[in-house]
């Protein structure tokens, strides 16, 4: 089963690969980001420089990732992909810097995630293009400076806030991607439909839009799972009723929630009255990790205002109790 996992997610992986814009033009959405990007991308072309570190935070699957390697193409640089918790050690971080090509994009997705061992070495890099390493131990340790090729740094994090101070001031571009409205999902749903060769309804595109919780990734997924519905069950055009029978079956509800969310504000009305009740007791009694709460169900739902953070922890707001139609003085 594990392999059918790993199976199931290399597929996911390429599927996501082979749906990336390319360059800023393709890029739907995210207007103030995109214009600000295509600024500070030319002016370090005229100047022929590398351009500034760039920090890209928001929930997952907004496209920080297609971003990170859109701005590499607009520089006409290479990038090079790696993650805050696959750099264990700063001789990992020192292999990567050492391996770039002068201008090259390293992208770190998850970058609060790194070890402050290896933080430490990334501020001179990111500073003055070199790396202080300690070589020897105890009294015949010293330390020496190699020079690194200038780079630009693109970090990715779902929280801004539990970035380290130091790390996030050495970056001169923050730029907070934003969930995405159903018109420009319904236009990133269009795109993939074409790229993937389905006939799909404008009902249909708008209909999936509409659930995919203003993120990308989702709608891509959505559309993907109805397509399989409709290439079995109907003709492989996707219509509006097919979408509906799909997702119906796939348990996502009409705004796009689905089983866990159900389970997770289920879980606050029915244990807890509606809370206020703390992030690690509703981890504990849904069965989910705190920080995929946190990072993954959690914005969106405030996003919609069916969840408030309150000093005393989560409470669930009238809205939920109005979506699953049950009487807020009868519980
Ligand atoms: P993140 O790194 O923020 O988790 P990704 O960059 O991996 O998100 O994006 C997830 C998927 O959504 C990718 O397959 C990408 O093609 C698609 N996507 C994201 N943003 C956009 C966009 N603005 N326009 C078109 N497709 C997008």
């Amino acid at each position: 089963e594990r392999l059918l996992n790993q199976e199931a997610e290399l597929n996911e992986q390429s599927f996501e690969q082979s749906l990336r814009p390319q360059y800023l033009k393709q890029y739907i959405g995210q207007e103030k980001v995109k214009a600000n990007l295509s600024v500070y991308i030319e002016a370090a072309k005229m100047r022929e420089e590398t351009l500034d570190h760039v920090l890209l935070y928001g929930p997952p699957g907004l496209g920080k990732t297609t971003l990170a390697v859109i701005i590499a193409n607009e520089m006409g640089v290479n990038v090079r992909t790696t993650s805050g918790p696959a750099i264990e050690r700063p001789g990992d971080l020192a292999a990567i810097l050492s391996a770039l090509e002068p201008g090259d994009v390293l992208f770190i997705d998850e970058i609060h995630r790194l070890p402050r061992t290896v933080e430490e070495v990334l501020y001179p890099a990111m500073e003055d293009f070199c790396l202080d390493i300690v070589i020897g131990k105890g009294p015949t340790a010293r330390s020496v400076r190699i020079d690194l090729p200038p780079f630009t740094l693109v970090g990715a994090t779902t929280r801004a806030g539990s970035l380290s101070a130091p790390l996030r001031d050495r970056f001169g571009v923050l730029s907070r991607l934003e969930y995405y409205t159903e018109p420009q999902l319904a236009d990133i749903i269009v795109r993939t439909a074409v790229i993937m060769e389905t006939e799909m309804d404008q009902h249909a595109a708008g209909e999936l839009a509409r659930r995919s919780r203003g993120t990308p990734r989702i709608a891509n997924r959505l559309l993907r799972r109805v397509r399989d519905f409709a290439q079995v069950r109907g003709d492989g055009t996707i219509t509006r009723d097919m979408a509906d029978y799909a997702l119906e079956l796939m348990q996502v509800d009409r705004l796009g929630l689905d089983h866990i969310d159900h389970k997770l504000l289920k879980g606050i009305i029915e244990k807890f009255r509606g809370g206020p009740v703390g992030l690690e007791t509703i981890a504990a009694t849904i069965g989910e990790e705190s920080h995929t709460i946190e990072d993954v169900y959690e914005p969106y739902l405030l996003q919609i205002g069916f969840i408030q953070r309150t000093p005393r922890g989560r409470i669930v707001t009238e809205l939920v109790y109005r979506h699953f139609q049950i009487d807020p003085l009868n519980e």
